[in-house]
């Protein structure tokens, strides 16, 4: 362990809704767009089934980034531009690459008994950002056991354990569960990190954090020391820093205003029953979302 590691920031996420839905917006911040590449962090949940079945996202455009959606409660099917039609479960992660255009669906499973999870974005580099689009389901994910926090790596690698998922950007994504007890977890130096918690509370280097939150962990940190008094969970983001500035709108990841009206004027271009060039067509009983004015002054941070 470092002499010093750098101070735990933690600075409160904000409320947002998405499908009829409240959920805890860590990502982005006013002083923080992005930790790595993760750029988008809504912690949903939990509720109960009947305002998990209020969750129904129609089909709506993605360009510039990953979506990543894990469970820890609920089923969720996913439907895309792809072809793509999956049930996901608690444990398994789905992974969507947008590139340059790629439109999904996603809803509450009928038989759902709750819904809590999170719905991560990472945002895409140049070299992959205007690529094809792709979608991945995996249904096992490989686990690390350090001390009383059971890691199961998402995506990239924690403890020497790598995750299959695709990984444009060197990005790390891990569930924690953390048991009554201490744990250490090994970061890269060299990457910043974050923890956002979904159930329970930790202490970080000894910063209580509870949901709603977020937990900064600055460059130049090899470990974070966890520590709970109850079962809890948590999620570890982390990578290097984002090189590209990005302009987030919408459900949109760009780097210019031109990039954005584009993509708008290409999902508009398709009305109900579409099927538009670029971003194809969801099969979904759900009405298609439409997408707001793109604002004059929009541009890159
Ligand atoms: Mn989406």
């Amino acid at each position: 362990m470092a002499e010093e590691q750098p101070a735990v920031g933690v600075t409160p996420s904000h409320e947002a809704e998405v499908g009829g839905l409240g959920v805890r917006r860590a990502l982005p911040q006013r002083t923080r767009r992005t930790v790595g590449a993760w750029c988008f962090v809504d912690h949903f949940g939990p509720v109960g089934a009947d305002l998990a079945a209020a969750m129904q996202v129609g089909p709506h455009p993605h360009i510039g980034l990953q979506t990543v959606t894990w469970l820890l409660e609920g089923e969720v099917l996913h439907t895309d531009s792809l072809g793509s039609e999956q049930v996901i479960r608690p444990g398994q992660l789905n992974l969507m690459t947008a590139g340059a255009g790629v439109a999904h669906a996603e809803s509450a499973h009928e038989n759902a008994s709750g819904a809590h999870g999170v719905q991560l974005w990472v945002a895409l580099p140049d070299e992959t950002r205007a690529g094809p689009a792709a979608f991945e389901h995996l249904a096992e994910l490989p686990q690390v056991g350090l001390d009383a926090v059971t890691a199961t790596v998402l995506v990239g690698e924690l403890a020497g354990i790598r995750s299959p998922a695709r990984v444009d950007t060197p990005i790390v994504g891990a569930d924690l569960a953390v048991a009554p007890g201490d744990a250490a977890i090994p970061l890269d130096p060299s990457w910043e990190h974050a923890v956002v918690v979904l159930d329970g509370a930790v202490e970080l280097d000894g910063v209580d954090v509870a949901p709603g939150a977020l937990a900064y962990l600055d460059l130049g940190r090899d470990e974070v020391a966890v520590r709970a008094a109850a079962p809890a969970r948590a999620l570890l983001l982390g990578g290097a820093p984002f090189g590209e500035a990005t302009l987030i709108w919408w459900n949109f990841v760009a780097r210019t205003r031109d990039e954005v009206a584009k993509a708008r004027d290409d999902w508009e271009a398709g009305a109900d029953g579409f099927a538009t060039e670029r971003f194809g067509t969801v099969e979904s009983p759900l009405a298609r979302i439409p997408a707001p004015e793109v604002p004059a002054g929009l541009k890159a941070r």
